[in-house]
């Protein structure tokens, strides 16, 4: 076995939802090589690997996950010009904290979530008021599983959209680096966006353990097809400012917000949030999940896509 593989390895202190059991193997990556070696090893094993970011949009089962669990470390971050080369492990608010100091713009939405690193954006295009990883991503370097190689792949080679991308379609494909390329503004602008984010944040999030979004939201016409009289009632005057229905909104028609099972809780402040009031598990959240899904199908013709990507389940 390599040297810096661990057997065992607790995982729920690496997710925001602070649940999920122990990782067969681990490892921490921060050099190509050391990658390159690592799945060359995995792979004469048979071992199954899986990718961890900053675990800010993960459920771990709490039988934990079986394979090999790599976290990507790459903390690269140079600035040179309106161009930031920066590393897959890098988290958003360093690499926004570096974009104020140099007046660069284009991450001001990302004030506020966290522990959520470059790599596992990228992978989900993550996104809010309008703003998106898509909007300056450059090029990404990858390392494609099957190939056994480096590669650099143009935005739209991507092929970001909604919550996906190449990444999330291919799991052969780990991001390693990105160039994003971010226009000057004023840094008083930059700054005012900065905290409008944080402020919107604090007040809409709940103060506890979770996720973030835990569904995808909706495309309104899907909604209307199904379902047209629902719409016209509850939901044609809601669609938000992306041209989508909020998940959110789904769920708090259903009644469900403040609904808990053992210590997992649909938040009353976000109803897309399930939180963790203490110790839940993540057969408790998996079941609240599941409940919402049956009762939005079933009250509403709704079928709700997961945004929480599942490890070990
Ligand atoms: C309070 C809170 C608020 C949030 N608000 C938002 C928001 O406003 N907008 C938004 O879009 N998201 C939001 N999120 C969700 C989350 O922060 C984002 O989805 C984030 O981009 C996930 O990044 P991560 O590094 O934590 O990925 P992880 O959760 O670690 O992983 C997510 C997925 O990406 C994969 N992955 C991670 N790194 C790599 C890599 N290098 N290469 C290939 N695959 C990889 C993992 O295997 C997994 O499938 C929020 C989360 C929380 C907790």
């Amino acid at each position: 076995m390599l040297k810096k593989i661990k057997k065992n390895h607790p995982l729920a202190d690496l997710t925001t939802f602070k649940i999920g059991g122990p990782a067969e193997y681990f490892i921490e990556i921060s050099a190509k090589e050391e990658l390159q070696e690592t799945l060359a090893w995995a792979k004469e094993k048979n071992i199954q690997v899986s990718i961890l970011g900053g675990g800010s949009n993960l459920l771990i089962s709490d039988q934990g996950v079986k394979g090999l669990v790599v976290l990507i470390r790459n903390e690269k971050l140079s600035v040179h010009g309106e161009r930031m080369i920066v590393g897959a492990g890098v988290s958003l608010a360093k690499a926004l904290s570096r974009a104020i100091s140099c007046g660069l713009s284009g991450l001001e939405w990302s004030n506020g979530i966290p522990r959520a690193t470059i790599g596992g954006s990228i992978r989900g295009n993550a996104e809010a008021f309008s703003c998106s990883m898509s909007d300056i991503v450059e090029t990404v370097e990858i390392f494609d599983t099957k190939k056994n190689k480096f590669e650099i792949l143009s935005c739209n080679m991507c092929f970001f959209g909604y919550r996906k991308s190449i990444f999330s379609a291919n799991k052969n494909l780990i991001i390693w680096e990105a160039v994003l390329k971010m226009p000057c503004k004023d840094k008083k602008q930059i700054e005012e966006l900065v905290e409008k984010s944080l402020e919107f944040r604090l007040d809409k999030y709940p103060n506890l353990p979770s996720a973030g979004s835990v569904f995808k939201n909706l495309d309104p016409q899907k909604i209307k097809k199904k379902n047209p009289l629902f719409f016209d009632r509850e939901i044609k005057n809601k669609v938000g400012r992306q041209g989508l229905v909020g998940a959110g909104l789904i769920i708090d028609l259903l009644g469900l917000k403040g609904k808990t099972i053992g210590s997992a809780k649909i938040s009353l402040e976000h109803a897309n949030h399930i939180v963790n009031t203490g110790r839940a598990t993540a057969d408790e959240i998996a079941q609240l999940i599941s409940l919402i899904k049956t009762k939005a199908r079933d009250n509403f013709k709704i079928d709700l896509r997961e945004e929480i990507q599942y490890l070990g389940f």
